[in-house]
């Protein structure tokens, strides 16, 4: 049970004076509904009001606050027109300038002849000064109540700063008096100060400074927030560990008979990533393995074998992937491996109904069917193995540890766990994200693939790419092109790609087709198809082909707008093209200019094809602040933690949390019963139940 002492910070933002429940929505969109998630919305800016100059002097684009005299009110002549409030020093005057003004507030706020004092940006219009919309409009003896420093956060349309960072000043009110949970030499050491303290100050910059992630204040809740992230993960993969699984000793039939029909060696990686996961498996721990390996490096073979490896033993395979159109090709791919070793295989996703769905459970439940392909689906209420004992899931770095814990709660019995994913992930973030796991990286590529020549080109150049796709063409090549990821909103990312494919039919004829994440899926799959088979000889598409279609004739990959991508996803993007015997090629098309992190990246994506490269330096290259945007690299959310900036602190974190662990396994000290608090204070709820009872 959540301790007592946390209830005020549990409490729903709508508990808060001013909250109601249109900016309850809106403060959920940006920080979360509780007044936990408001005290972890950290400050992305400082407004400084401490420039007080005379008007005369009184520098245009700046915050400033100034003492005048109110001279006359100027209402508009039409509604179009704002509302003026002349003022003046004695040294110069300056117009207040209100859209859609009240006239009745204005005149109350500001009476003629007054003397006010206002804050806000000053500007030169016409060779005038005027503030359009002061923040502030106090009268002389409130100015105590001006704030010289306010925090600005994130918004979203619609809410108002103000709002938020009032709420925000709410929830800080109710942090509660929570004993020290880190240890006292080591705060005194990096010089930080309590929770709570340090929490306000955060809250509270002066400079711009104040908000780089290295302050003392901003480090000490880092370090909070990834020492539970820390004794969360360790306790749950104890946990797991605890938990018995059982032995899947496979003695090799099968796959010595899949190894003889494939038309290929196994490479060395591959055969030593296969030996950790069979080693795994006939353990008698419960496998949580973690496959890491770029596009095209393999993978899929390695699980296949590990399924017949639980086949072996008596047992069933199930294989997940995220999307319908994987889960598919996984399918084709493995089938015939699967007959050659005489094994039965089905596949089973959102699309299969009626009589033929009631079939395949049926076959499930009676053991008939030996290896199960498809989407989630596959963990459906409804769908019952007879004996599940490896289920490998690909590409879930979509998932985080929760979902994972939720999908073994389904098994009945323990069931090996075997996480294919093709975002190779740097070792930090495997830390964080993926902690409970073991992690096996298959490194390299199987031979025989050439590499994809990267090109970076400003858009200028796009007729020289068309002409260059038109010649292709006419030699019966395939080729992607992804357009640029524009807006939040996937509507307009679709407008610009209809145009695009429009556009490049009229230049290159009808051969181009569309893919969208809005379309139907049997849509997506049709076109897919008629890409595969040559219909279609250029796919224009949203990012949806992201998620690992396999058209091994394809050897062109254009992405426009590549400026906007992450490096991970561009990897993935280039992972494409370069599957077949033929040269190929990634265009990179950018809108100039091209800021230093862009430029950066084009720059690795030039120089280097190892996805586990890519990876650290994607991590090394989002500068701190800078959003863990796209999220495709199994990142967990830390909201005050940066991983790209506190990664020396996670591993502190993780040592730190080893060491209180090994000592002290039940969290009962002093120390341990305060960490108990930490571990809720950050949601981590379902950790602290695998401790015994305190
Ligand atoms: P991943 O799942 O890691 O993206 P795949 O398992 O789909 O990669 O493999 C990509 C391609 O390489 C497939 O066509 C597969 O048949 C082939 N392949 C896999 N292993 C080898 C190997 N050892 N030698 C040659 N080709 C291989
Ligand atoms: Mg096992």
């Amino acid at each position: 049970m959540r301790p007592a002492i946390l209830f005020p910070l549990f409490a729903e933002t709508r508990t808060l004076p001013g909250v109601g429940p249109r900016l309850e929505k809106l403060i959920a969109q940006v920080a979360g509904r509780r007044l936990v998630d408001l005290i972890f919305d950290l400050p992305t800016g400082v407004v400084d009001r401490s420039y007080r100059p005379k008007l005369i002097a009184a520098e245009a684009g700046r915050i400033a606050t100034v003492a005048v005299n109110v001279l006359d009110h100027l209402p508009p002549y039409d509604k179009r027109q704002p509302y003026r409030v002349r003022c003046s020093d004695d040294t110069a005057a300056m117009e207040l300038v209100f859209f859609h003004a009240h006239a009745d507030y204005l005149n109350q706020a500001l009476p003629k002849g007054s003397r006010r004092i206002v804050s806000g940006r000053i500007e030169r219009f016409n060779n005038r000064l005027q503030m359009p919309h002061p923040d502030y409009v106090l009268p002389p003896e409130q100015e105590p109540e001006l704030p010289l420093h306010e925090p600005v956060y994130a918004l979203t349309e619609n809410l108002p700063g103000k709002s938020l960072a009032k709420a925000i000043r709410g929830a800080l009110e109710k942090v509660p008096a929570v004993p020290e949970w880190q240890d006292a030499s080591f705060l005194k050491a990096r010089g930080w100060q309590p929770f709570a303290e340090a929490l306000h100050k955060a809250h509270a910059p002066v400079h711009e400074a104040d908000l780089s992630p290295d302050t003392p204040e901003r480090s000490r809740l880092a370090y909070d927030e990834l020492l539970a992230n820390q004794l969360a993960l360790i306790l749950i993969r104890a946990h797991m560990r605890a938990a018995k699984g059982r032995v899947l000793n496979g003695d090799g039939h099968l796959k010595a008979k899949a190894l003889v029909a494939l038309p290929f060696v196994l490479t060395e990686a591959q055969q030593q990533t296969l030996g950790e996961i069979e080693a795994d498996m006939a353990s008698p721990t419960r496998m949580l393995r973690l496959l890491q390996g770029d596009v095209g490096a393999g993978k899929t073979v390695v699980a296949m074998l590990a399924l017949l490896g639980a086949v072996e033993a008596g047992a069933q395979g199930a294989l997940m992937a995220p999307t319908e159109i994987l889960a598919r090709q996984h399918m084709a791919a493995l089938e015939p491996i699967a007959k050659a070793a005489g094994v039965r295989m089905a596949l089973l996703t959102g699309r299969e109904r009626g009589p033929s769905r009631d079939a395949t459970l049926e076959a499930l439940a009676k053991g008939e069917i030996d290896i199960l392909v498809g989407t989630h689906a596959l963990f459906s209420e409804d769908v019952a193995f007879r004996d599940l004992g490896l289920a490998v899931v690909d590409e879930q770095h979509r998932f985080g540890v929760h979902q994972r814990m939720t999908l073994q709660g389904k098994a009945e019995r323990l069931v090996d766990v075997l996480v294919m994913t093709a975002t190779p992930i740097p070792r930090t973030l495997a830390l964080t994200a993926y902690g409970d796991m073991d992690v096996s990286r298959l490194h390299g590529r199987p031979p025989g693939r050439k590499p994809v020549e990267t090109r970076v080109l400003p858009v200028e150049r796009l007729d020289e790419v068309v002409e260059h796709l038109r010649k292709a063409i006419a030699t019966g090549a395939r080729a992607y092109w992804v357009c640029p990821l524009v807006a939040e909103s996937e509507k307009i990312d679709l407008a610009a790609a209809e145009e695009r494919a429009v556009e490049l039919r009229k230049a290159l004829g009808p051969k181009v087709g569309l893919v969208h994440g809005q379309m139907k899926a049997v849509e997506r799959d049709a076109a897919m198809e008629r890409f595969k088979n040559g219909d279609i000889a250029l796919l224009v598409a949203t990012t949806v082909i992201e998620v690992g279609v396999d058209v091994p004739e394809a050897t062109i990959m254009v992405v426009e707008h590549a400026e906007r991508f992450g490096l991970a996803q561009l990897h993935q993007l280039r992972g494409r093209v370069g599957r077949g015997a033929r040269k190929s090629s990634c265009l990179l098309v950018y809108q100039p200019p091209l800021g230093e992190t862009a430029k950066a990246r084009l720059k690795t994506l030039r120089e280097t094809d190892d996805g586990f490269v890519i990876a650290e330096e994607d991590l090394r290259l989002r500068g701190p602040g800078e959003l863990l945007g796209t999220r495709q690299s199994g990142e967990i959310e830390f909201r005050m933690a940066d991983l790209a900036a506190h990664g020396e602190l996670l591993t502190a974190a993780r040592d730190d949390a080893k060491l209180v662990l090994s000592r002290d396994p039940d969290l009962k000290s002093p120390r341990g019963e305060a960490l108990r608090v930490l571990l809720y204070l950050f949601g981590r709820d379902e950790a602290v139940r695998y401790l015994r009872a305190g």
